[in-house]
Formats: structure tokens, sequence, C-alpha cells
């Protein structure tokens, strides 16, 4: 099947391209190996100095950027300038920060003189989604090729142009040919690039069933796995919260990148004395989004990036309402063309219907009454994932407890949940296992190799 770019505001074919043939396939990972071997040899300073480079030109091509990632997968046009912005963060950040990650480290073993060196792996494959073209692919790439792997990108098959775009960046900043290639191919291609002996890993940000069948293949095969996956992540709302402060943010944590994020809130637990409040202004709050046209400066929700997006969440809002949630607002297509669907609300979705264990991903929020804390922690841990939390009080003791008690990768308090270059990023249960980001995220493809050297013997 072609791969094609189709803008997802108009339904309009953007291009089309034949996917790579097996042995194109074999050439790339060849090229890849060769190039492992020379960049381990480059020196630490040198790639600095190309992921720098990399900043500069994602910073100087902002407009062009941006707008491609609004033509493939309609986000809107602030936001995908916001996105190359952070690109340009990352790169910076381990540009700056990669000689204290990387150090050995030195241990204290009495008798032995011991040190940790990190070395690695060799070629990692990623395995990548649409949602944020861009942002995705950098934050494995730029603490990979700092230090010293090699990255083959197998980016989602609605947004191919930015993969090539990123390839071409990566290039222009002055990393050798073949450090980081995109492969134009089929997930089903997947299997023949992993199970190559020249591949040493792979990191996959997706859904759990992309997830789990590329996870399955590299455990049998014996390969180091980072999966990012899907999340519902709860925002709690306890009744010590400043209401303003949490209302804006509750809509702009659904509505970030139209609904399609992982760390997107998606369930809303209000504490009992102030739900109604919270309701008739979050209602009010998602109303005045301005849905629409995802080129124009002021549109805050776009198209959803495919037809199949949209219809998967359409028949999501069904299936809920059929179980017995109530619709307060939206809970229908946009007619008219492109993937819009209307910022919907639902209440009392029970917890018992099937498709509450799902990830709604689009500008769907489900609120829920808490009575207390103990409800509210039952609530946001009962759901297979567990990406991150957003907990809205001021009370210290409650603080404590959520922290203690949420089962997820993060805890933001009267924040809005978001990845940061500084901080590792992941989940546990079924939003997967590894780390990105900050020195955790950069060791995962880094071998921890022991180094032991015993005092000799004296000579008699
Ligand atoms: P997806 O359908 O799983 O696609 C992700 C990538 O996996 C694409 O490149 C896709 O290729 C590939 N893929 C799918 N099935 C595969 C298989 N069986 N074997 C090999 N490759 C396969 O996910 P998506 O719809 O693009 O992205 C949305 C999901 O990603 C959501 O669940 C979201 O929460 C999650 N996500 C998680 C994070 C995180 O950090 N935790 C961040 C962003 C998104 P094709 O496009 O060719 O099918």
């Amino acid at each position: 099947m072609p791969i094609q770019s189709i803008h997802p505001a108009t339904g309009v074919l953007l291009r089309s391209f034949t996917p790579l043939t097996d042995q194109a396939l074999l050439q790339k990972i060849a090229l890849a190996q060769a190039a492992f071997a020379r960049d381990a040899e480059l020196p630490l300073a040198h790639r600095a100095l190309c992921m720098r480079k990399l900043a500069r030109l994602l910073e100087c091509e902002t407009a062009d950027l941006a707008a491609l990632i609004t033509s493939e997968m309609g986000k809107p046009i602030a936001q995908a300038r916001a996105e190359i912005a952070k690109c340009a963060s990352v790169c910076r950040y381990y540009a700056e920060h990669a000689e204290r990650i990387l150090a050995p480290e030195p241990i204290d073993t009495a008798s032995n003189d011991a040190t940790v060196r990190w070395e690695p792996l060799g070629v990692v494959l990623a395995v990548m989604p649409w949602n944020f073209p861009f942002w995705q692919v950098f934050r494995f790439l730029a603490p990979a090729l700092m230090a010293g792997n090699v990255g083959l990108l197998k980016h989602a098959s609605n947004v191919p142009q930015c993969a090539l775009a990123i390839e071409a960046l990566v290039r222009r900043a002055g990393f050798p040919r073949g450090s980081f290639q995109t492969l134009l191919i089929e997930a089903s291609q997947v299997e023949m690039v992993l199970a190559d002996e020249r591949v040493a890993a792979v990191t996959v940000t997706g859904s759990e069933s992309a997830g789990r069948a590329i996870a399955a293949q590299a455990g049998w095969l014996i390969k180091k796995s980072v999966l990012e996956l899907g999340g519902s992540d709860p925002f709690i709302v306890m009744p010590s919260a400043s209401l303003d402060t949490a209302v804006s943010a509750a809509v702009e944590a659904r509505c970030v990148n139209s609904g399609q994020s992982c760390i997107a809130a998606k369930r809303f637990l209000i504490a009992e004395s102030i739900y109604d409040e919270f309701e008739t202004r979050f209602i009010a709050a998602i109303e005045a989004m301005k849905v629409g046209d995802p080129t124009r400066e002021d549109t805050r929700i776009g198209p959803l990036a495919t037809a199949a997006q949209l219809d998967e969440l359409d028949a999501q809002v069904k299936a809920a309402l059929h179980a017995g949630a109530r619709l307060l607002t939206g809970g229908e297509r946009i007619a008219g063309q492109g993937n819009f669907y209307k910022p919907t609300v639902l209440s009392g979705l029970p917890r018992t219907a099937p498709v509450y264990r799902q990830e709604f991903f689009g500008p769907v929020a489900m609120l829920f009454r808490v009575a207390g804390i103990d409800e509210a922690i039952a609530v946001a841990n009962d759901t297979p994932f567990g990406l991150a939390a957003s907990v809205w009080t001021r009370n210290r003791a409650e603080q404590r407890r959520f922290t203690a008690a949420l089962q997820c990768g993060a805890v933001f308090f009267n924040a809005q949940v978001a990845s940061d270059p500084r901080l590792p990023f992941g989940g546990v249960k079924r939003s997967g296992y590894g780390r990105e980001l900050s020195a955790a995220g950069m060791r995962e493809f880094l071998n921890a190799k022991t180094v032991v050297t015993a005092q000799p013997e004296p000579i008699p």
C-alpha cells in the first residue's frame, strides 16, 4: 500500500510514497551498521556541535516545519510552532548535559578499582506515532545520537513528509550519513527490521496493540525495548483548589493537540462539594473553544489526524452513551469536509462499561463525582493505564497521600502534565515501561559496563 500524506482538514491527498522494498531496507540497515562503527569514534564535542546546529536549524525553519505538521496531521499552527521550539530545546539539553550523563562513574568497592562506563548499544529502531510528529522523534533522537547510537525511524504512515524532513535536518546539522535514517515502510515490515541481527534495540511510542506486537518480538529476540503507550490520565480537583485556574487548565489539558495526546487529561474526578460549579464552568469553557481551520492563529482545536481516528472516537462516544453516560455537550461530528469532532463532555459513565477502560484520543472529556480523597484515588487508579496524573489541591497532607498512592509515572500538583527534557517521562501498567528524556531516558539505550581492576599482588 502507498504511504500517503492526506490533509486532515480537507481530505486532499498531498503526497504519496511507495514503501521501501525489502532489498532497499537491507541496504539502509547496512548503512546504519557502518555508521555505528564510525559514529562511536566521533568525539562527544563534535556531536554536541551538530546537535546545537540542529537546534538552530529547527528555530530558523520553524515556520515551514510547523506548516508541514499542520498540513499532515492537522495540529493548530500555534501549537505546531511550539512543538518545533520544544524539539530545539531537547537538542540543546542533550548537547549540554550528555558529557555529565555519559561520564564514567567510579565506584568505591574497598579493595577493587571499579568503574561503570556508559556505552551505546548500536542501531536503535524507533517506531513513532503521528500525534507529535517532530517531538516524539526528537526526544528519541537527541539522546540516542548524543550517546553514539544510530537511529532508524519507522514513522506513522500518515506523516511521511515530517519523517523525511527530520532525516534531512539531521544530515544538514552535520551528523554523518547513516546516523539517522527514515524508513518509509509499512507496519508489517517492522518485524523484518527488528529481526535483523544488526539492529540492537527498539523504542515504540504508540498504541497498546503496536507496543504489544513489537515488544513480544523484541522479547523473543532478547533485544532491549522501551514502550511509551496510551494513557487515560486523571485530572483530580479537590475542594482547596483554585477553581478558576483548575477549570482553564482542565480545558487546556483535555483539548491540547485536539485531544490527541497520551498525557492529555482524559478523566476528570471532581470532589462532590465543588462538582456542580466545576461542571457548569467546564462546559462553558469547552463550548467556547474555537474549532476549525488549523492554519488560523486563533484555532484551538483542529481536525483529528485521520478519518479512522474520527470514526473510532465517534464509536466510543456512542458506546459510552449506550452504557449510560450523560451527554453534557457535543457528541457528534461536525458536518462538512475534514475530520472535525465537536468538543464533548460526558458524565457518569459506569466504570463497569468496557469503553470506560479505553483511551479516548480526541476532544472528549469524562466527568466523575468523587466523595473525597479515598474515592479519588480509587477511581484514578481504576484504569489499565498509568502514565501521569494532574492533581489540584493546596492541602499538603493530600498531596503526600496522592503522591504515594497514584499508580503512574508522574504526578503534577496544581499544574497540567507536560513533558520536559529535564524530567523522566514514561508510564507504568499498560502505558508501557522504560523512560524517555533526562539522564534516565538517555541511559535506556546504553550498556552500563562494569569494569573492575583488582589491585595487583605486590611483587615478592
Ligand atoms: P499506533 O497505531 O500504534 O501507531 C504508532 C506507530 O506504530 C506507527 O508508526 C504505526 O505504523 C506503528 N504500528 C502500529 N501497529 C504496528 C504493528 N503491529 N507492528 C509494527 N508497527 C506498528 O498509534 P497511533 O494511533 O499512531 O498513536 C496514538 C497512540 O500513541 C495513543 O494510544 C497514544 O496515547 C500513544 N502515545 C503515547 C505516547 C507516550 O509517550 N506514552 C506519546 C504519544 C502517543 P502505521 O502508521 O504504519 O500503522
